[in-house]
């Protein structure tokens, strides 16, 4: 296969459905471009975002880049071997550190390192 040349405001334009939540595979699929490709681009995104708002720095750094990425709640029972990516199903997923509720259950904060996709689950008290 070789490489196409995509034009800006397509680009643009999936970056934009990515991060207003459009399901990554779909748009895959709708345009013919890897997913990877596309959180390559949704990433670059982000940071270019970021670095535009990081010189008016009200409040945390990275609450930006958390709120446009997808936060979902994970099931509780997934494995932590068999950890997937539920947004492009790739096996590397980080913990990204851990809070506790006030009612004392333990959540775990996971990223994707491939799309960024964020996710929570339940930690297993023992
Ligand atoms: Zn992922």
């Amino acid at each position: 296969m070789s490489y196409r040349i995509i034009e800006a405001d397509i680009k643009v334009n999936i970056v934009l459905r990515m991060i207003k939540g459009e399901s990554t595979l779909k748009l895959a699929k709708e345009y013919n471009i890897p997913p990877k490709t596309m959180y390559t681009w949704n990433k670059k995104a982000v940071d270019v975002l970021y670095k535009i708002f990081e010189h008016n720095p009200p409040g945390p750094k990275r609450k930006l880049l958390k709120n446009l990425l997808n936060c979902v709640e994970l099931s509780q029972n997934i494995p932590e071997e068999t950890r997937e990516c539920p947004n492009c199903n790739s096996t590397k997923v980080i913990k990204n550190g851990s809070y506790k509720l006030n009612s004392g259950v333990v959540k775990q904060r996971l990223r994707c390192k491939i799309c960024l996709f964020q996710a929570v689950v339940e930690k297993k008290t023992t």
